[in-house]
């Protein structure tokens, strides 16, 4: 659809914003009156519609962030949505609930610490109905990240594409998404999903709004570095088979190696120079036993996510919601 045919419809869209939160209690009432205030804008400036809401999905929290998106919603006056899901799934799993739940016609997924500048929302829309069906929103600056984050965060990016993994960079999962896209990414059957890999792959227009990252309002990141390492390999062994063909180059090479190691020693034992050489034999003994067992180890990933995906588990358990609001 074009900007001509968005506009001359004169059709607003209805929008959801899709918050994650994993023990979020020190942020949640900021983050709802900011989002609730950009959603007020929009609509009296007549870009979105009335029905738009913001929809909180908590991952399992162990703190008081349930009790509390509840009492936000009934304050809200239809405003606010919510989805528990019955134990922790991690930041991709809630924010996949949240985004199969929903019933609108665009959807911007936003963290509920308010790193990402609330800001781009309305260019966001701006740049949907100019035709976009994805809106990534995109960090030019990491200057309020902790040296770790950053350099993590760097690293992160650098060694996914390094093995094949095609994503935006400096995007996480603040975007936008029309029902167009929305449908297209559920399409996509897998448990193990790595949303921001998938997104590139589904096509259609799309743009990028530009914002600089802020500090979290308040609690600390819920993602660690044991978080992020596991997202990196689900990312990784989700979308790409490098590190497979590495392991069959590697094995070329170690071939090539000891191949050229054995022409040198025949010709050492036929010129009767042989020598006991129990350094070299115990060396490539643990190399090779290394090696092996790298080898084995990035194999078992992908053949314990073949298992995974063999059993078809339903990909996360919603265990409550306000009865009333959702088409139960
Ligand atoms: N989050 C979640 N489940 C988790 C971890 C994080 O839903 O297991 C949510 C969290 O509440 C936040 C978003 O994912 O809204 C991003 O997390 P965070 O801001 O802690 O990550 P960082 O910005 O430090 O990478
Ligand atoms: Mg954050």
């Amino acid at each position: 659809m074009n900007e001509f045919m968005r506009k001359s419809e004169n059709n607003l869209p209805t929008l959801a914003i899709v918050v994650p939160c994993y023990n979020e209690e020190e942020v949640l009432k900021e983050c709802f009156v900011e989002l609730n205030l950009v959603l007020e804008r929009l609509i009296t400036a007549k870009k979105i519609k009335s029905g738009s809401y913001v929809l909180f999905v908590d991952d399992g929290s162990k703190d008081n962030t349930w009790n509390l998106i509840k009492r936000i919603s009934d304050n809200s006056d239809g405003r606010v949505r919510e989805l528990k899901l019955s134990r922790n799934y991690g930041h991709q799993m809630a924010l996949l609930a949240g985004l199969s739940y929903i019933d609108t016609d665009i959807c911007i997924s936003i963290d509920a610490d308010l790193q990402d500048d609330t800001e781009c929302i309305p260019k966001m829309v701006e740049k949907y109905m100019q035709g976009n069906d994805i809106v990534y929103g995109v960090r030019k600056d990491r200057s309020s990240d902790s040296f770790f984050k950053k350099t993590s965060a760097n690293l992160f990016y650098k060694f996914m594409s390094a093995m094949g993994v095609e994503q935006v960079s400096n995007h996480a999962d603040y975007r936008l998404l029309s029902k167009k896209a929305l449908s297209a990414l559920l399409e996509f059957k897998e448990r193990n999903i790595y949303i921001r890999g998938i997104i590139p792959l589904i096509g259609f227009r799309s743009d990028t709004v530009f914002y600089a990252r802020k500090k979290r309002i308040a609690g600390k990141s819920k993602y660690p570095l044991k978080k992020m390492l596991s997202l990196a390999i689900n990312g990784i062994t989700s979308l790409s088979v490098i590190p497979l063909r590495m392991i069959a180059v590697l094995g070329f090479l170690t071939c090539l190696i000891v191949g050229l190691f054995s022409v040198y020693a025949i010709f050492r034992k036929i010129s009767g120079e042989t020598v006991t050489g129990w350094t070299s034999l115990i060396l490539s003994n643990f190399f090779l036993g290394g090696v092996q067992l790298l080898c084995l180890g990035i194999i078992g990933e992908y053949i314990g996510k073949i298992y995974i995906e063999s059993k078809q588990r339903p990909k996360f358990i919603i265990e409550d919601w306000i009865s009333g609001k959702h088409n139960d």
